[in-house]
């Protein structure tokens, strides 16, 4: 497909949407009351820009994915609802670039408002542009119908690493398995459940059916949820054959993209061999995410999760003999101003224990707390005093600089994970 910057110039294909296509764009200049509009698609994905300041991403299936609009950044999720990314910079910081973000989840009566709103961005394109197929998929498609297709197959998806937001999750187990962290709320409702091989293998085949040609946008596949790699050995060798089976039956999911298989891991759950790890890693597992929170046994206690720095230390230097990526998470701000400097100086130990490299990364969460939860509690028994929003940003940087590691490309990255703008 060739490019062009005038409606008329371009001679579109019209029936096979979007696959196979290198991509384009059309323009239409500023009118009289009317914005300028630039329409771009590739195989993974169609934009639409209003003014250079409204952006509305579709997956190929024509989903939305995410758009800008009235300052923010909306993100939408598959169960339908919409998460606005509040930026926020605060001007007390005496800092570079100290930028923070908000998120909030708008109810179904907000995200319906927002799904009309695209509606008419859309309507608006086609009256300019003509019936162009990078419009097509995004304009007959059901948002509703969507979402329940999705929650019929699907589970709301708590939380992934950043880097994974755009995985096609695979939900082979419910719950964690373990559930007793105080800081925890994303499974306290649930009881814990492995799905059995039929079960699993129906859900990938259902999963992959869903996204369909969207999986062209979707980088990796993610086994979800919680510790489910903590799972025996044989039930996660035989839940990484069905990936590989029902996947290679799809022709949208090419090789090498859903060929590497990531999850999360806590550190204490298994005890697996070197030798099981790496026969792990020849079925498909590539990178775990693995929530360590912090080097401190003190902090760890208070948390009520398991473990210890050792513990981590060694998990990690397993995974890399066997050859797979980590990405360790710790916490900021967690056992407040009283086990701050604990804090900071163990867990920097800690990390700069285990053998990274530069394919690794290490994840930096700044602690909120939730309202409600057991750690709340226990915080205010023992008299503690939370850090500020600008105090875990500040113990971050500290935290970065304290770590050993050259920089990427070098050494591993280093990178925030703010659960506050997650939705899948
Ligand atoms: S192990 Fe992970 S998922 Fe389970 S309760 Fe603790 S933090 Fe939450």
């Amino acid at each position: 497909m060739s490019t062009a910057n005038r409606p008329e110039d371009i001679n579109c294909p019209t029936s096979e949407g979007l696959a196979g296509f290198q991509g384009g764009f059309l323009e239409s200049p500023r009118g009289h009351h009317q914005p300028l509009l630039r329409l771009e698609w590739d195989p993974q994905k169609t934009r639409l820009i209003r003014d250079r300041l409204e952006v509305l991403t579709f997956d190929p299936a024509g989903r939305l994915f995410s758009f800008s609009a009235q300052g923010s950044v909306w993100r939408r999720g598959m169960d339908g609802r919409v998460l606005e990314i509040i930026h926020d910079h605060d001007p007390r910081a005496d800092m570079p670039a100290c930028n923070f973000h908000e998120g909030r989840v708008t109810g179904l009566e907000e995200a319906e408002k927002w799904h009309h709103w695209v509606g008419k961005a859309l309507a608006e394109a086609r009256q300019r542009f003509g019936p162009h197929p990078a419009l097509e998929a995004p304009t007959r498609f059901d948002w509703k119908a969507d979402a329940e297709a999705f929650l019929s197959i699907f589970r709301p998806v708590g939380i992934l690493p950043p880097d994974q937001y755009r995985a096609l999750v695979l939900q082979l187990t419910w719950g964690c398995a373990y559930n007793k962290c105080t800081f925890c709320d994303f499974f306290k409702k649930d009881t814990f459940r492995l799905k059995p091989p039929d079960e699993f293998r129906e859900h990938v085949r259902r999963a992959t059916d869903f996204f369909g040609p969207s999986l062209r946008g979707r980088k990796g596949v993610f086994l979800g949820e919680a510790n489910a790699v903590g799972i025996p050995t044989p039930a996660l060798m035989e839940a990484l054959a069905i990936v590989r089976e029902v996947l290679a039956g799809c022709p949208e999911a090419e090789p090498p993209r859903f060929e590497k298989v990531c999850s999360f891991l806590d550190t204490f759950s298994t005890d697996r061999t070197l030798e099981e790890w790496r026969a792990l890693r020849d079925a498909g597992l590539d990178r775990l995410y693995l929530g360590m929170e912090s080097g401190s046994s003190r902090v760890l206690k208070f948390l009520r999760k398991p473990g210890s720095a050792d513990l981590s230390v060694h998990l990690v230097e397993l995974l890399k003999k066997a050859g797979l990526r980590v990405g360790p998470i710790v916490m900021t701000g967690v056992g407040g101003l009283e086990m701050a400097e604990e804090h900071l100086h163990e867990t920097a130990a800690m990390l700069n224990r285990m053998p990274l490299e530069p394919e690794d990364r290490i994840y930096v969460s700044e602690f909120m707390t939730v309202p409600g939860s057991e750690y709340e509690t226990l915080a205010r028994q023992a008299g503690m005093h939370e850090m500020t929003r600008m105090g875990c940003r500040v113990q971050s940087r500290q935290l970065r600089s304290m770590l050993k590691f050259d920089p990427p490309p070098h050494g591993p990255a280093v990178a925030l994970y703010d659960v506050r703008q997650f939705i899948y």
